[in-house]
């Protein structure tokens, strides 16, 4: 795990930021204490000689080091928990169910854990979670054509305005109008860089990128306003596919993506994108060698720019472009991201190659 990470140095200079980006990505033994951290933890950061770092909570349990009592490195937001699992999939059971605090603890479970657990993976509460997947199922069956007002008491509000108003809230728009809209579902994919959010309607993917937790309901909103669209926790077949294609590329077992994405750029945007996608892995171009694949040789800042805007991380591998010079100039998810994925290509493409073969 450790060769996959970035070096000690870089590692350092995160951690002396307290940089939620590497949270759940990295783990801190302190020789001097024989304690493990996360890297946000609020206590004294130690000397760099004294750390040693760790991909998982478990390898530095390995190594002999025990959890900080501060921090809390067990209680990883990463791996998915035990008790979000077991409640995603009881919502899922019945999205229009309203759920108390009495029905957790009747199945042992204390509310203010849930709240937490769902805080830290979802950036709302469990309660706030069940409210927007219950306006989901509305919204849904609203646009299947039901009337208002079955939705409305799917949803399990008692009153009409109390049920526009919530819509109102998480879709910027009142119920009657539902049919206009589009509705994007969204998931995170863990990967060992940390979770990524994919947004995705029922065929195609319309995001895919690194957020860092406290970020997440930014980029939601941010979305929300500019395809005018509801973006709700959920799960469509578009989703599905690439959390699997995801899964694969991380652990080297394919490297190439088959998700449909939707083109949501200008023509030139697109064109760029198209050819990102014919850069295979394992290879990288210059921007300028991109200008001039797509018959446009002078157009070089134009397609660092559409690179740059790309929201499809990794499937429009706008890693594999880098600075004539060989450097690897900048990339949205952090050069430590883009150099990790190079690499990961590198040692994996002759693999897939020749398993094609
Ligand atoms: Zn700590």
């Amino acid at each position: 795990m450790l060769n996959r990470l970035p070096d000690h140095e870089t590692l350092y200079k995160h951690i002396l930021r307290r940089d939620p980006e590497m949270d759940g990505v990295v783990y801190v033994g302190v020789k001097t204490t024989g304690i493990f951290c996360r890297p946000i933890c609020p206590a004294r950061t130690p000397l760099s000689k004294n750390i040693t770092f760790y991909g998982s909570p478990d390898a530095a349990l390995a190594a002999g080091f025990r959890p900080c009592k501060r921090c809390r490195p067990m209680d990883d937001p990463n791996a998915p928990g035990v008790l979000i699992d077991k409640l995603l999939r009881l919502v899922e059971e019945d999205p229009s169910r309203k759920w108390s605090e009495e029905d957790l603890r009747e199945m042992g479970i204390e509310p203010a854990t849930a709240r937490r657990h769902f805080q830290r993976r979802f950036d709302m509460s469990f309660s706030q979670y069940v409210r927007a997947r219950r306006l989901g199922h509305a919204f849904n069956t609203i646009r299947k054509g039901d009337a208002v007002i079955e939705a409305q008491l799917d949803a399990g509000f008692e009153s009409g305005s109390g049920f526009r108003e919530a819509f109102a809230k998480v879709f910027g728009e009142a119920p009657n109008r539902a049919r206009a809209a589009r509705a994007f579902a969204m998931d995170w994919i863990d990967t060992p860089l940390g979770p990524m959010l994919a947004i995705a309607d029922e065929t195609h993917l319309h995001m895919l990128e690194f957020v860092e937790r406290k970020k997440l309901q930014e980029h939601v909103e941010r979305y929300r306003r500019q395809f005018n669209a509801s973006v709700l926790p959920g799960e469509t077949t578009a989703l599905k596919h690439i959390r699997r294609e995801v899964t694969d590329y991380f652990a080297g077992k394919s490297l190439t993506f088959t998700s449909r994405i939707a083109g949501a750029g200008t023509d030139f945007q697109n064109q760029v994108w198209d050819e990102l996608r014919r850069v295979p892995p394992g290879v990288t171009r210059s921007y300028q060698e991109m200008a001039t694949r797509i018959g446009r040789p002078s157009a070089v800042r134009a397609v660092a720019n559409a690179n740059r805007l790309n929201r499809c991380a990794i499937i429009l591998p706008c890693h594999r472009v880098i600075g004539a010079d060989g450097q690897l100039t900048g990339y949205a998810g952090g050069l430590w991201r883009k150099q990790w994925l190079l690499d990961h290509e590198r040692r994996h493409a002759g693999k897939s190659e020749a398993a094609r073969i």
